[in-house]
């Protein structure tokens, strides 16, 4: 174990422990658009900036991906963190200037100034790749980041509908900028290009999917497509232990 200060709080973590999640695990906000348990780190957007001491010397890091292996102070809203942090919020600014997110971080931090680069026209995309990493960690890997320089991109193989997406939502909802779109009304689901078909619950009526995220979720655990939301499933299971056991 490694005992750590993080802004004068002493923290334990285990060497090798990335400094964002020992910060998180403490209770100590580092704010970050591009990490998301559960689909690795990445050091994308470059926003969890902290400050390091180490023997007298201070040093900027991406603390997502900054291992600990001895004690260290950290500073995670310092005056050089935030000026640091403010210069990042520019840049993603002008990548990205229709997020709201990123217009309240602007605010936040006083990042004002982004006379100096061009804003992208209608963007919000700040080619985190989070979307990507989350489709690819369910297998389906419809979309990638594609092309160079300001004509990098998230998109489906060619721009064309995928045949691989199944219209979850997975990329949609992860996305820390709003920039993916969708549209759903009764019955239909539109995303990436594609129309899906929704499934509701057949016992209370809730959606539950698209028809193409069960039969996949219902292939994989080799046993038939869901009919019933999570709560009446579950409901479900009481009634029949109950009716079992002679509950009822
Ligand atoms: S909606 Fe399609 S592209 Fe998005 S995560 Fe699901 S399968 Fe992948």
């Amino acid at each position: 174990m490694i005992e750590i200060q993080i802004n004068g709080k002493t923290c334990t973590c285990e060497p090798g422990e990335f400094l964002l999640k020992v910060a998180a695990r403490n209770g100590i906000y580092i704010p970050t658009l591009c990490h998301h348990e559960g689909v690795g780190e990445q050091g994308c957007c470059r926003l969890c900036l902290a400050e390091v001491v180490e023997r007298g010397r201070s040093r900027i890091v991406v603390s997502c991906v900054f291992p600990v292996e001895k004690p260290i102070e950290v500073y995670t809203d310092s005056e050089r963190v935030r000026e640091n942090r403010a210069v990042v919020l520019m840049l993603l600014k002008e990548r990205a200037p229709e997020s709201e997110e990123i217009a309240r971080l602007c605010e936040e931090y006083q990042a004002i100034d982004g006379s100096r680069f061009k804003a992208l026209d209608n963007e919000k995309c700040i080619m985190c790749g989070l979307c990507a990493r989350a489709c690819q960690s369910l297998g389906t890997g419809a979309i990638a980041t594609v092309g160079r320089g300001t004509g990098k991109k998230v998109s489906t193989p060619y721009d064309e509908p995928s045949k691989d997406c199944v219209g979850c939502l997975s990329c949609a909802r992860i996305c820390p900028t709003g920039a993916i779109p969708y549209k759903q009304d009764e019955k239909e689901r539109r995303i990436w290009d594609r129309s899906f078909t929704l499934v509701r619950c057949e016992s209370c009526g809730e959606i539950i999917g698209t028809r193409e995220e069960l039969l996949l979720a219902a292939e994989r655990g080799g046993r038939e497509p869901d009919t019933l939301c999570a709560s009446c499933r579950q409901k479900q299971m009481a009634d029949v232990l109950a009716h079992t056991y002679g509950l009822e």
